[in-house]
């Protein structure tokens, strides 16, 4: 077939037409494409930056239990370095039956579950012991409502269940001191209320022991309610107590003089080494230094059998910080003890605390009040020779003269 020149021209327009449309189709789509993924990108990691600071481990597997994503948490909670994208969760998460738990959600068709769960992980090589709360869902996938994903997320509640179980603990310890004098204060009456009341001897020796367990409750009581207000301040610290600048020296002399009966009955002598008058000052709540120092000092005291009793109290400086002991030359607490003796109701076995006068809350009230000034407080003992309690105060900041600006004169 011969085309004449005007066909050739039209087929020829007709090709490129066919073609330019071809290319203009082909570009559309791709553009179409670029913008879905460009807006699925978007979307993506907005999600992620969203997910990154939560504050839980959260991760999304896929039908296989693969990691499709986790966010930072989660690689921090595992102590799992490295990209966790297409890992199996089972290389993570270790404990068979938080990944049953998983499973069974999987397998109910529930929208949604959560369990605690108590388990060991390894931190910086030290299997930890840690309550997680896990909650886990399936979810929908834009784009592939074919393929079942699940959300985990994992809520480190370690910290808020120690927390709660030192409340338990402090109400099963308080209510079990208390449950003694107050059952022997009852006896006691009981046998009043049965006996004979005319018999003025035996009366009065009943009242007499009933009067020394009433005290041992009130003693209880008070320490207890110190304690809670030391734990109300809590992180508030210093700012909230009322601080002054106060002579370390005389807040000392001040407590051996009311101690003086019991330094008599001991036969104690005391060493007292501060600063020269000024550079002997701390500063906070002189209300609650009062009590730290009367706390280790009657220890010091009560604890002791009198016959060269020797206890020391010094201060010294190191730098503006200021390092507080007190020591005494002893009985001493056993090594074994030492790590307990701060916990509240903790009484060193019975050989030497047994008769003695004491809670078991006077050093929880003492660490209280010293972390409550931004200090520390440590301890060391030998037994038979020695046992010293270190306090170690922050900077020294004297109080400001009054009308004292802050501001440089002229
Ligand atoms: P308590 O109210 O019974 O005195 P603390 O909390 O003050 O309780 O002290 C806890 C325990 O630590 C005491 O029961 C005692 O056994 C021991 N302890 C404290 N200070 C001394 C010390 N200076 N020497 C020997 N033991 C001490």
């Amino acid at each position: 077939m011969v085309m004449t020149t005007t066909e050739g021209i039209l087929l020829a327009v007709c090709v490129v037409l066919g073609l330019a449309l071809a290319a203009l189709l082909v570009r559309r789509r791709l553009q179409a494409r670029r913008q879905h993924l460009s807006s699925e990108g978007e979307r993506n990691s907005v999600l992620e930056s969203v997910l990154e600071g939560l504050g839980d481990a959260c991760l999304l597997v896929d039908d296989r239990h693969h990691i499709v994503f986790a966010n930072r948490e989660t690689g921090e909670l595992f102590q799992a370095g490295g990209d966790l994208k297409g890992r199996p969760l089972a290389e993570l998460i270790r404990d068979e039956r938080i990944l049953q738990f998983v499973r069974r959600l999987e397998q109910s068709g529930a929208k949604w579950a959560e369990e605690e769960f108590r388990v060991g992980i390894l931190s910086n090589g030290v299997a930890e012991e840690r309550f997680l709360v896990v909650a886990a869902a399936p979810v929908k996938l834009f784009g592939d409502a074919s393929r079942r994903h699940f959300r985990v997320v994992i809520r480190d509640e370690t910290d808020r269940h120690d927390t709660e179980q030192i409340r338990k603990d402090f109400v099963a310890n308080a209510s079990h001191e208390l449950r003694t004098p107050l059952s022997i204060i009852n006896g006691y009456l009981e046998n009043l209320l049965e006996g004979d009341i005319e018999d003025h001897a035996m009366t009065r020796k009943a009242l007499v022991t009933m009067q020394k367990h009433g005290e041992r409750i009130a003693r209880i009581v008070e320490d207890m309610l110190t304690l809670s207000k030391f734990e109300s301040v809590g992180e508030k610290g210093i700012s909230s107590l009322r601080a002054n600048s106060f002579s370390c020296r005389e807040c000392v002399e001040d407590v051996v003089e009311r101690l003086a009966p019991l330094v008599e009955e001991k036969k104690a002598r005391f060493q007292l080494k501060f600063p020269p008058a000024g550079a002997d000052q701390i500063r906070g709540d002189r209300f609650y230094w009062d009590q730290i120092l009367f706390n280790l000092i009657e220890n010091a005291l009560k604890e002791n059998k009198p016959g060269n009793l020797v206890i020391s109290v010094t201060m010294e400086r190191d730098g503006a910080a200021a390092v507080i002991r007190i020591a005494d030359n002893g009985i001493g607490i056993p090594r074994a003890d030492l790590p307990f003796i701060f916990k509240r109701f903790y009484r060193v076995a019975k050989h030497h605390s047994q008769k003695i006068k004491g809670t078991g809350l006077g050093l929880s009230i003492v660490r209280r009040a010293v972390e409550a000034h931004g200090g520390t407080i440590g301890v060391d003992s030998t037994l038979g020779l020695e046992t010293v309690f270190t306090i170690r105060l922050p900077d020294y900041v004297p109080d400001a003269a009054p009308g004292e600006s802050g501001g440089t004169a002229d």
